[in-house]
């Protein structure tokens, strides 16, 4: 707002009506000689609806995790703020946009917020923070979470991709004698295709070589490390998620029927 605007102007008329109250009493204890003084942090829209976009910096200080590297406690820049609410024709609620780069991985997050005059509030970021599905079994599930949550340590998140696939063929009955094993006991049973199980043959060396500190290639890339989540992932999808949808849209169907 220009200085010419301002001089002059009460503080009470640019304060939101919320904020008053507690500007109004800490301005009477400093009249009163409570107080040396007090400053109160605020965000101001600027008369074109504008606002120092500095101040969405923060917008994503809550993240536990970078939704790119899951690194915890990601130090997140703002590389790019929507300077003013993103104008939209079909009359939904305005929202704001930003930018942000982790210090970790360098990679890019993106968060969408809406402003309430006071605040903004975060209402999605993207990419979302990866969650194990909840029609995985419990055990297998908490593996291929934990495999999301230690991309950034590929040796770690290989290991956990390899006990996720374990914890899956276990939980569908394949619980005896070694994974190599069962992985082509289930090709047998037509439970896994041989594409498939050629893939879970990976996952399985991958994991093996950190997990037994192989002499030659310990360490998993990576690149390694992901291709191994992604498929305790798609794994996770075929065996239980897809398995359970179709068993609820079969009831659902047939409910509808009677
Ligand atoms: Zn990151």
């Amino acid at each position: 707002m220009p200085f010419e605007t301002l001089n002059g102007t009460p503080f009470a008329d640019v304060t939101h009506p919320d904020d008053l109250e507690a500007d109004m009493s800490l301005f009477r204890e400093g009249l009163a000689g409570l107080r040396d003084g007090y400053a109160v942090e605020r965000r101001y829209v600027r008369p074109d609806r504008s606002i120092d976009t500095s101040l969405m910096g923060d917008l994503l200080l809550d993240l536990a995790r970078c939704p790119q590297c899951a690194i915890a406690s990601p130090r997140l820049s703002v590389v790019w703020a929507s300077p003013r609410a993103m104008p939209r024709t079909d009359g939904g609620q305005e929202r704001w946009w930003a930018c942000y780069t982790c210090s970790s991985c360098g990679d890019v997050v993106g968060a969408r917020a809406i402003f309430d005059g006071r605040n903004f509030h975060v209402e999605e970021n993207f990419p979302n923070a990866k969650m194990a599905h909840e029609d995985i079994p419990e055990i297998a599930r908490r593996f291929l979470q934990q495999a999301f949550e230690t991309l950034h340590a590929p040796d770690a998140a290989a290991v956990m991709a390899g006990s996720a696939v374990d914890g899956m063929l276990k939980a569908k009955g394949y619980e005896k004698g070694s994974l190599y094993n069962r992985i082509d006991k289930a090709v047998g049973d037509n439970v896994l295709t041989q594409g498939m199980a050629d893939w879970a043959h990976e996952v399985r060396l991958g994991s093996n070589r950190p997990r037994h500190a192989d002499v030659n290639r310990p360490h998993m890339t990576a690149d390694e490390a992901r291709q191994s989540v992604e498929f305790a992932e798609a794994l996770g999808n075929f065996l239980f998620v897809l398995t359970a949808k179709i068993d609820r849209g079969i009831k659902a169907a047939k409910a509808g029927e009677s």
